[in-house]
C-alpha cells in the first residue's frame, strides 16, 4: 500500500529497477555498473528534489529509467561537439570561426596520428625552427619579405609590441583603441607589451600631423589597428598607412599594422586593406587571425621586412605562444589552397554563395521541416570582418511555440546542438552557415522542438 504522506517511502530501488526490461535494456547497452550508478544518480536528486518540496509525486519506472538514460548517453558524448551554426555568422567566435577545407584536415590528421618533422630540418637533419616552412608560402602569397606564425592574432600582436616597443612608446590614434571581444583590448595589450601608449587625435578624426606631434625619443612603433567590430560614419579621417610609413620611416621608427582579418585579396566593396596592400603601403608588420578570412585554423600570423621580424624569433614570449602541430599542419594546407586554387577554401565559398542557391536551400529547409516561412535576411561575415558587407541570405521562420529563448534553448539542447539567430523579435535558421548535408539533422531537430 503506497505511503501517500511520505513519497520518500515509495521510491523503488536500483535493484528493482535494474530488473524491470527497460533496466535490462539499459545494461545491456551502458553496462550494468554505469547504470547502477546512473539510477542512484537519479534517485538521489529526486530524494533532494522532494525534500526541497519541489516535487510531491514519484514518477514512474519508465520515467526513472528515462532520466537515467539520458544521463548515461550524456557521460558518453564529449562536451566539445560538433554543431549546427544557424546564425548566418560566417566566422562566429563562440562556435570556432572558420570551418576547414578537407585538405587541411588530411594534413592534421597525417601528422597528428604518428610523428612528423615539426622541428627538424630534413635537409641537414639539425633542429628546424617550426615555422620556418611556412616563410616561401607567405613571402609568395603576401609579397612579405619575412613570416612567423603563432598561437592566435592576440599573441601576433603582443609579441610584436614585447619585441619592437618595449621600455617604448606606441603611438595609436584614438579612434583605433578598440576592443576585439574578449577582453582583447588595444591599450591592454600595449601595456601588456611593457610599452606606452600615446593616444593622437580624435575619436572620429586623426591626421598626420597628429602622429607627428606626438613623436619623441621614446617612440618606437606607429600602430594602426583595423577597427574590425564597428564602423565610424560621417565626419571622420584616418591617416592611411602609406602616410604613417612615410613620417615613421623618416624618423627611424616602425610601422604595425594590426589588420585582424587577414584578408589576402580584397574583395570587391570591402575597406579593409589586404596583407599584400598594407605590406605595398610600407607596413614594416602586419598582423592578422589565421581563422577569420584566411580561412585557416586558430592562429596569428606576422608578416613583413626581415629587420622586422627578426627581433621576434629570439623572443621569449614566442615560446609561449607558438602553434602546435596540428594547427600548423591546417595552416600551411590552408595556405597552398590559397595558392594553388582559393576557390576551394571554405571562407571563400561561403562568402559567395548565390541568392540563387540560398533561396533554394531554405525552401527545402522548410519543406522539411513542413512548417514556417522562407525569409530574406542578411548574413554577416563575423569575427571583426567585413563589417559593412552586406551578404544576402535566406532564412526559415519558424512559429514560436513557446518562449523564444526558451525555444532557443530547446535547439541548443538538442543533438547536434543547433544555434538559431534571434532577429527582430523572430527565430530565424539563416541557411547560408548550414551545408546541405545538414539539412535533414537540422529540419529533424526543429521538428522534435516544434512538436
Ligand atoms: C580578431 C582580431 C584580433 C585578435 O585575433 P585572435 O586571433 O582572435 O586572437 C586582433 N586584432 C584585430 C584587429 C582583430 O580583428
Amino acid at each position: 500500500m503506497p505511503d501517500l504522506d511520505n513519497p520518500l517511502r515509495n521510491l523503488p530501488q536500483v535493484q528493482r529497477l535494474l530488473e524491470t526490461p527497460g533496466g535490462r535494456a539499459l545494461s545491456a547497452t551502458f553496462g550494468r555498473a554505469a547504470v547502477t550508478d546512473a539510477l542512484r544518480d537519479a534517485l538521489a536528486r529526486l530524494r533532494a528534489q522532494i525534500g526541497a518540496g519541489e516535487v510531491s509525486g514519484v514518477p514512474d519506472t519508465q520515467t526513472l529509467l528515462a532520466r537515467a538514460g539520458e544521463t548515461l548517453a550524456q557521460r558518453g558524448r564529449r562536451s566539445l561537439r560538433r554543431t549546427i551554426n544557424a546564425t548566418g555568422i560566417l566566422l562566429h567566435t563562440n562556435l570556432g570561426r572558420a570551418p576547414l577545407a578537407p585538405e587541411a584536415l588530411a594534413a592534421v590528421t597525417e601528422v597528428a596520428s604518428g610523428y612528423c618533422n615539426l622541428e627538424l630540418d630534413l635537409a641537414s637533419g639539425r633542429r628546424g625552427a617550426r615555422t620556418r616552412m611556412l616563410e616561401p608560402l607567405l613571402r609568395e602569397l603576401t609579397g612579405a619579405q619575412a613570416a612567423l606564425a603563432v598561437n592566435n592574432g592576440a599573441a601576433a600582436v603582443l609579441l610584436t609590441l614585447s619585441a619592437l616597443a618595449r621600455g617604448g612608446e606606441v603611438i595609436v590614434s584614438r579612434g583605433e583603441l578598440v576592443e576585439i571581444g574578449g577582453g582583447f583590448r588595444i591599450p591592454d595589450v600595449i601595456r601588456q607589451g611593457g610599452a606606452r601608449l600615446i593616444e593622437v587625435g580624435a575619436t572620429n578624426r586623426t591626421r598626420l600631423e597628429d602622429y607627428r606631434g606626438a613623436i619623441g625619443p621614446e617612440t618606437r612603433v606607429l600602430l594602426k589597428v583595423h577597427q574590425s567590430n564597428f564602423r565610424m560614419v560621417g565626419f571622420t579621417e584616418e591617416t592611411d598607412i602609406a602616410e604613417l610609413a612615410c613620417l615613421a620611416h623618416a624618423r627611424g621608427l616602425l610601422v604595425v599594422a594590426d589588420l585582424g582579418s587577414g584578408l589576402l585579396r580584397r574583395p570587391p566593396g570591402a575597406s579593409e586593406p589586404s596583407l599584400n596592400e598594407a605590406l605595398a603601403a610600407g607596413a614594416d608588420l602586419v598582423t592578422c587571425s589565421g581563422d577569420k578570412l584566411l580561412g585557416g585554423p586558430q592562429a596569428g600570423l606576422i608578416l613583413g621586412t626581415q629587420a622586422a621580424v627578426d627581433p621576434l624569433r629570439d623572443h621569449p614570449l614566442l615560446r609561449a605562444v607558438r602553434l602546435d602541430k596540428m594547427s600548423l599542419a591546417a595552416l600551411e594546407a590552408t595556405l597552398m589552397l590559397h595558392r594553388d586554387s582559393p576557390q576551394r577554401v571554405p571562407v571563400q565559398q561561403l562568402l559567395s554563395q548565390t541568392e540563387a542557391v540560398l533561396q533554394q536551400r531554405a525552401e527545402r529547409l522548410q519543406t522539411l521541416i513542413g512548417m514556417g516561412t522562407v525569409e530574406r535576411t542578411d548574413a554577416f561575415a563575423g569575427g571583426g570582418s567585413l563589417p559593412e558587407q552586406r551578404l544576402a541570405s535566406r532564412a526559415v521562420a519558424l512559429p514560436l511555440r513557446v518562449g523564444m529563448d526558451e525555444m532557443a534553448a530547446l535547439l541548443r539542447n538538442c543533438d547536434p546542438p543547433v544555434i538559431a539567430r534571434i532577429a527582430e523579435g523572430r527565430l530565424l535558421l539563416d541557411v547560408s552557415t548550414v551545408p546541405d548535408s545538414d539539412l535533414a539533422e537540422l529540419a529533424a531537430a526543429v521538428k522534435t522542438v516544434l512538436t
